[in-house]
């Protein structure tokens, strides 16, 4: 479902990948560690298609990205990726539901549908009953899994985490870790960051980077 081949990225003279390769198959659940610094988010933005490399090719879906104009990619991204970070990046001023249908902004769904799909999603992540709140009215906890229902509400075939525990206390954490497995036996791909070693350790497969590179990949499907 994803694709990478000899990936590189400059941020001018910083070269934030140096050649990366991988691919993930349908349905994995999928670690990315290593120190600060390493190129993890990079990597994260380049799978998720925010960014372009600066060489190597990445396919989604079969497709090669650098292919794709800017219109293109925007619903690429839209339809196929779904994306949580650290910092939830909610919209404060409106409801649970907006921010979860919001993530089907620039996927080409009328809003009547826009909304249903985020109940839905709001019912997989078990904040029904939260739906009106605006985030000021929640918990972090809670604020992370509406972010999580906003990634979902696409259907994605790609959810890309940066950090989703980061911000969350190590019980909170716990929880979002477990809605995270759940997903994956649902039938989500998954790929995620994390700093933390033990939570990296609970999941099928670890990417391991340093300095732009991938130095292990542990638990790779045949
Ligand atoms: P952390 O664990 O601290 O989040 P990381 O592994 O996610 O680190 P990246 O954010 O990917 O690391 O950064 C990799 C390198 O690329 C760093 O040297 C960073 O300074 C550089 N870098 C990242 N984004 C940019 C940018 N937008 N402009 C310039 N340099 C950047
Ligand atoms: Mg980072």
């Amino acid at each position: 479902v994803l694709e990478l081949d000899g990936v590189t990225k400059d941020y001018g003279d910083v070269a934030a990948l140096r050649g990366v390769s991988f691919s993930v198959r349908r349905g994995e659940l999928v670690a990315i560690v290593g120190p600060s610094g390493s190129g993890k988010s990079t990597l994260l933005h380049v799978m998720g298609t925010l960014e372009r490399p600066s060489g190597g090719v990445v396919r989604v879906g079969g497709s090669d990205v650098a292919r794709l104009d800017d219109r293109a990619l925007s619903l690429l991204r839209a339809r196929e990726i779904g994306f949580v970070f650290q910092q939830f990046f909610l919209a404060e001023h409106a409801t649970v539901r907006e921010n979860v249908a919001d993530g089907l902004l620039y996927a080409g769904v009328r809003a009547a549908e826009r909304y249903r799909l985020a109940d839905e999603a709001l019912e997989r992540v078990g904040l029904a009953d939260r739906a009106t709140f605006t985030p000021n009215r929640i918990s972090g906890g809670q604020r992370q899994r509406v972010a999580i229902a906003r990634a979902l509400v696409g259907s994605p075939s790609i959810v890309l985490a940066d950090e989703p525990t980061g911000n969350l206390d190590s019980a909170t954490g716990a929880s979002i870790m477990a809605l995270i497995h759940e997903l994956n036996a649902d039938g989500s791909t998954i790929i995620m960051i994390t700093h933390d070693a033990g939570l990296a350790g609970q999941l099928p497969r670890r990417i391991r980077v340093l300095d732009g590179r991938v130095v292990s990949d542990t638990g790779v499907t045949p």
